[in-house]
């Protein structure tokens, strides 16, 4: 297979009580996995874009062939949106940010709470399923949101961190209420992890 499902960097009820172990089973078993799975037919129909990276892929879809684009750019999408956000939780996370992206987003959004505030009132107001990102954009920290599995390196942008909003991220034990999900996801943020995608973001 060209392309397979990264292991969780802990255990599934690692991130309780902010995001469930059954939540956790779900999401990186079965849907990372059906994004893997369906990416991976994609390639034997076109073996060429198995000697590419995911992030390749879903940065150049024109580049894709046509009848496997919409299935590259959910399913790319949705491999490399979920590998980053295991990455950037860990038990061991939350507070206040640390590091340059600390500095960085007490310059840009006048301090974590009003950072917070912006990105969980965007993530909140994206329509449907989608994700909400921070990403570096002109020189400095921008907050934006996409459907889908979209993601922002397919404007051009690196993202920094994402959030989750399709409803399988938080429904078991969030319910409808989203808002409730994003104000809690803060307590399992990797900061350093985070703080090395702002290194990246920035080259
Ligand atoms: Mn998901």
């Amino acid at each position: 297979m060209a392309f397979e499902l990264p292991p969780l960097p802990y255990d599934y009820a690692a991130l309780e009580p902010t995001i469930d172990e059954a939540t956790m089973k779900l999401h990186h078993d079965k849907h990372h996995q059906a994004y893997v799975t369906n990416l991976n037919g994609a390639v034997e129909k076109h073996a060429e874009l198995g000697k590419k990276t995911p992030e390749e892929l879903i940065k150049n879809l024109d580049s894709v062939p046509e009848d496997v684009r919409t299935v590259v750019r959910n399913n790319g999408g949705g491999h490399v949106n979920h590998t980053m956000f295991w990455q950037i939780m860990t038990p061991q996370g939350g507070g206040n940010p640390t590091g340059n992206i600390g500095g960085q987003i007490q310059s840009d959004f006048g301090g974590f709470e009003d950072f917070k505030k912006a990105f969980n009132d965007a993530a909140a107001k994206q329509f449907g399923s989608g994700w909400g990102w921070l990403v570096w954009k002109g020189g400095k920290l921008a907050i934006t949101t996409t459907p889908n599995q979209d993601n922002p390196m397919m404007q051009g942008l690196y993202p920094i961190l994402g959030n989750d909003v399709w409803e399988h991220a938080y429904y078991l034990k969030y319910n409808n209420r989203r808002p409730e999900y994003l104000a809690a996801w803060w307590n399992v943020v990797n900061w350093a992890e985070v703080n090395k995608r702002f290194e990246q973001a920035k080259k």
